[in-house]
């Protein structure tokens, strides 16, 4: 049949609402999308020429900014070589220095050689979901190897995010919309309660109480423990105290758990620690990374495992995607990894958190009046809870009016601008944020 509305190929925006589906939206009612001409540092301009100051990294990823002259080069060098070969029985160069540099910074990388606990292995993902699936068929086969073949399912906090695809899904926050949709298809897993001491809060040991308790009812069936550590991101950006990790890993150990840490949104700086699981001392069995991992460029994703993970499962590892380890997105990510090694990170990050702090506190003003729940800042994070859901499109169009780009969900404002953000932008882009949250507030 015709499509009853013949789309205008020249005029992309209207071509793009009629054929391209965008996250989590409808074909039917699609949400409105803005044009990018081009990108460059910490701006995006849009196709009728504003240019909007950053605040979202697109979605943790792109903290050199973006249209970086050096990692264009690392693409252009590597480009000249080979864009792509199977990993299959080939390997590289980029690989080769991306697995060198991830075992040398990641959790444990400072444990003695021949400590089990120490991150021996990689394996390189196409994007975090697939980390997430790789981490958890990981854990699953280990369980198996050491012949505990009860232990299939897994425990999780409530408000996590862990990913779009199936077994990803099973571990995301159950009263997300998620869940709901799929309720009776996806894997069943467990939840206990998100995490009720905050980051800044004095530490409360009862808060692991509902883990012993699982634990002693369901351990024998758990294969892994996953969760995002210290910052729960896309589930609800919530920041738990480091404590609770740390009494985890503890309980993890002590009941034979493997301990999953998705570090997809909180690795490599973002939380004020290289990585989040620092803020506890803790190296988790099995560690996925993404995001940032390639300076936002493109899609990679990367499970590191211990020596006693890697090494205890017996037989093949059996995940093996076409573009595993794929030499353009390795190029850029050995050059954003040295760009990171060449910045004072806990500094920049410091500075960065200190700017969100003040920033943003005016708006903690408008907590007793009840539009905005709380005001939250952790490194790069900064978090604006609102009492209710925002209306998206009204809210997205003043974000943008106001020459910012903040991309919220739910009742969450949020903000993780890229780290190369110059005080005067960062200040800017956070008053920007305060004058929307404040018209949004007065419009209840
Ligand atoms: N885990 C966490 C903690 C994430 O924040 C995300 C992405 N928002 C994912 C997994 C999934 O990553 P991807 O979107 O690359 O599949």
């Amino acid at each position: 049949m015709m499509n009853p509305h013949p789309s205008d190929t020249h005029d992309p925006i209207r071509w793009d609402r009629e054929h391209l589906w965008h996250p989590y939206t409808s074909a039917v009612a699609p949400l409105p999308v803005y044009g990018v001409r081009r990108c460059e540092g910490v701006r995006i301009e849009l196709e009728d020429g504003r240019r909007l100051i950053d605040g979202m990294s697109s979605w943790w990823c792109a903290v050199h900014g973006y249209n970086h002259p050096r990692l264009n080069a690392a693409v252009e060098r590597q480009l000249a070589e080979m864009s792509h070969v199977m990993f299959g029985g080939l390997t590289h160069r980029p690989a080769v220095e991306l697995g060198q540099k991830l075992l040398a910074m990641v959790p444990g990388s400072k444990l003695s050689d021949g400590d089990p606990q120490k991150p021996e292995f990689v394996f390189f993902a196409d994007s975090g979901s697939v980390a997430v699936e790789v981490a958890m068929k990981m854990a699953l086969q280990w369980q198996q190897a050491q012949g505990h073949l009860q232990k299939r399912e897994f425990i999780t906090i409530r408000g996590g995010y862990h990913g779009d695809t199936w077994h990803a899904m099973s571990v995301c926050d159950p009263e997300g919309g998620m869940h709901a949709l799929w309720q009776g298809r996806l894997a069943v897993q467990h939840f206990v309660p998100r995490p009720p001491v905050s980051f800044h809060e004095a530490w409360n040991p009862e808060a692991l109480q509902p883990v012993r308790e699982a634990f002693e009812q369901l351990g024998d069936r758990l294969a892994g423990f996953i969760l995002e550590p210290v910052v729960q991101g896309a589930g609800g950006m919530w920041f738990y105290h480091p404590e609770y990790l740390r009494g985890v890993a503890q309980l993890c150990r002590e009941y034979g758990i493997l301990l999953v840490a998705d570090e997809i949104a909180t690795g490599f700086g973002r939380t004020g620690r290289l990585f989040a699981c620092e803020w506890a001392g803790v190296v988790p069995d099995i560690l996925c990374v993404g995001k940032a991992l390639t300076g936002g460029y493109m899609t990679m994703a990367a499970v590191v495992a211990t020596a006693r993970v890697a090494r205890g499962i017996d037989g093949p590892f059996m995940h093996g995607p076409t573009f595993m380890g794929n030499p353009l997105a390795c190029a850029v990510a050995n050059e954003s990894l040295a760009m990171l090694a060449e910045m004072n990170l806990p500094e920049r990050i410091r500075g960065i958190e200190a700017i969100l702090t003040e920033e943003l506190a005016p708006l903690r003003e408008l907590i007793p009046a009840g539009a905005v729940r709380d005001v939250r800042v952790l490194g790069a994070i900064g978090v604006v809870e609102m009492a209710r859901p925002v209306e998206m499109a009204r809210i997205q169009a003043a974000f943008v009016q106001e020459g910012i780009w903040i991309r919220p969900f739910g009742r969450l404002i949020y903000t993780m601008p890229p780290y190369v953000i110059d005080e005067a932008d960062l200040r800017a882009l956070c008053r920007a944020l305060v004058r929307v949250v404040r018209a949004e507030a007065a419009c209840r």
